[in-house]
């Protein structure tokens, strides 16, 4: 395509093509032969052309998804899924340098973060679940009720929920990917993913390797296109059995209403206001950085993102040198430049909504001290911007950005400083800078959060669980608690007299 750089060989040989579906094992055009361009954020070059899926598309996904979980994937051993799911890892590993640049070039996100972070999270994350589908165990249970107490054995099962729809976002493609598919597989489930339509790079080159790790076919199966067309018609499809989706609140209601004629089980990862509260005793030293890299990390495109900033007003000032300091220096610059920790935001559409928000912050009177706007004119850049004398009801404060752009507020008390960490519709994430370990563990357990870092943030593991309080979304993703949404429990009860 447009692409004239000097990329690694299977990044390049993807890039070659126009990018297709992935069902029932084959590589595939949409039924329409529509297709649409995927773009360079840091360019606005078009990267590639990647099949428009329609709800044609979908049915036939769905399909062959059906087919598959009555047919091999039912058929292999748990240790048979387990293996597949860890040469998934190892071919990831193999491949890291062809995801990294791709998820690069697709997101504008910095090659060295997803060199460094994205793609070896992705492997841990298989890897992790590999080791899951000879766990799934369930338990035998004493029956007391009702008139014969003893006379029952009573055990339960764990069973794949059937095929799962999984929908996911564009901030960190690929990670998304392992987020769904490791848990969903390891349970014996079968899936139909559909990409976000500004990100489809990853998840193709993925698509092309799992035949390789032993997936058999119909059990991954990967539509592209909008959410409006392949979106809608998974959550409205009767065939799907489980919804699994990241992206935003808005969506995930509307997701909510469009699953409700067959029931479907639905999980939601939304998205976050996040506090991110630096009390008078904080190291500086960490807390700063720390501070820093929790909202700027990812050009602020993260559900985690710390994007609301309390500072106590003993160590306000030096805070905000501090942070606005590391805003004006954060190396910005094209996804590839390896020397560049932030760069473009993901679309024209994010740039104008992060630039919208900065407008509407000067006029309801909040003060910049870093950054503030653009970032050149080529490619979709915004300055890591710190806004101050910002308060609740601004719609910075309030809103999710999506973006590179911290709110700070002074507070002096404990009590009042958990209230205003509390007062937003979300409660993804939270994170709380002191050396009092009592302080730490009594705001911790105040907050309203699904996830609470203390003297660190966006500390993420496949063990760790996940998710939302409030409009954060429903239910939690890694660990062993993400298999209460992707197993039914059956319970057999045989008399035994
Ligand atoms: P963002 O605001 O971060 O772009 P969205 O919530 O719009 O996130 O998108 C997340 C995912 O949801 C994407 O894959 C998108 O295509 C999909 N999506 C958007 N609208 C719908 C919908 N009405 N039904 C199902 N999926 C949707």
């Amino acid at each position: 395509m447009t692409v004239s750089l000097h990329l690694p060989q299977g990044a390049q040989r993807l890039l070659n093509a126009p990018v297709t579906h992935l069902i029932g094992g084959v590589h595939v055009a949409s039924e329409s032969g529509a297709t649409f361009p995927t773009i360079n954020p840091s360019t606005t070059d078009v990267l590639a052309q990647v099949a428009d899926g329609t709800a044609e598309d979908v049915d036939l996904a769905v399909a062959a998804a059906r087919r598959a979980i009555a047919g091999p994937w039912k058929d292999l051993t748990p240790g048979e899924r387990s293996k597949i799911l860890w040469r998934i890892a190892d071919l990831i590993e193999q491949h890291a340098e062809d995801f990294a640049v791709l998820e690069a070039l697709d997101t504008g996100k910095s090659v060295t973060m997803a060199r460094l972070v994205d793609v070896p999270l992705v492997v841990e994350w298989f890897r992790y679940f590999a080791g899951w589908p000879t766990k799934l165990v369930g338990e035998s249970i004493p029956v007391t009720a009702p008139a014969s107490p003893g006379k029952y054995l009573a055990y339960t099962c764990r069973e794949p929920v059937g095929v799962v729809g999984a929908i996911i976002a564009w901030n960190f493609p690929l990670l998304l990917v392992s987020w769904k598919l490791a848990p969903a597989l390891a349970a014996g489930n079968t899936v139909v993913l559909k990409p976000a339509e500004q990100t489809p790079l990853t998840a193709a080159l993925f698509g092309q390797l799992i035949q390789e790790a032993g997936i058999p076919d119909g059990v991954v199966n990967i539509v592209q296109g909008t959410g409006e067309s392949v979106g809608a018609a998974l959550v409205a499809h009767p065939g799907v059995d489980k919804i699994s989706f990241t992206g935003s609140t808005e969506v995930g209601k509307l997701i909510v209403h469009a699953s409700a004629d067959n029931l479907k089980k639905v999980t939601l990862e939304l998205g976050g206001k996040s506090p991110n509260i630096i009390f008078a005793d904080a190291d500086l030293e960490a807390a700063i950085p720390g501070a820093a890299n929790a909202i700027f990390f990812n050009q602020g495109e993260a559900c985690t993102a710390a994007s609301r900033l309390f500072v106590h007003a003993d160590v306000y000032d030096q805070v905000v040198a501090g942070i606005a300091k590391i805003a004006r220096h954060i190396k910005i610059g094209d996804s590839l430049d390896p020397d560049a920790l932030i760069g473009p935001v993901v679309s024209s559409e994010q740039l104008d909504r992060v630039l919208g928000y900065l407008k509407a912050a000067e006029e309801e009177g909040a003060r910049v001290v870093a950054g503030g706007g653009r970032h050149g004119d080529t490619g979709y850049f915004v300055e890591p911007t710190i806004l101050v004398d910002t308060r609740p009801g601004m719609k910075v404060v309030d809103e999710e950005i999506f973006g590179p752009v911290l709110t700070v507020q002074r507070f002096e008390t404990t009590e009042e400083v958990i209230e205003a960490a509390n007062d937003t519709s979300y409660g993804l994430a939270a994170g709380i800078w002191t050396q009092d370990l009592s302080l730490a563990h009594k705001v911790a357990a105040e907050l309203r959060a699904g996830s609470v870092w203390v003297n660190s943030y966006n500390v993420l593991d496949p063990a760790l669980p996940f998710g939302g309080y409030k409009q954060s979304g429903w239910g939690r993703e890694h660990g062993a608690a993400v298999f209460d949404s992707y197993t039914e429990t059956k319970t057999v009860v045989v008399p035994h007299q």
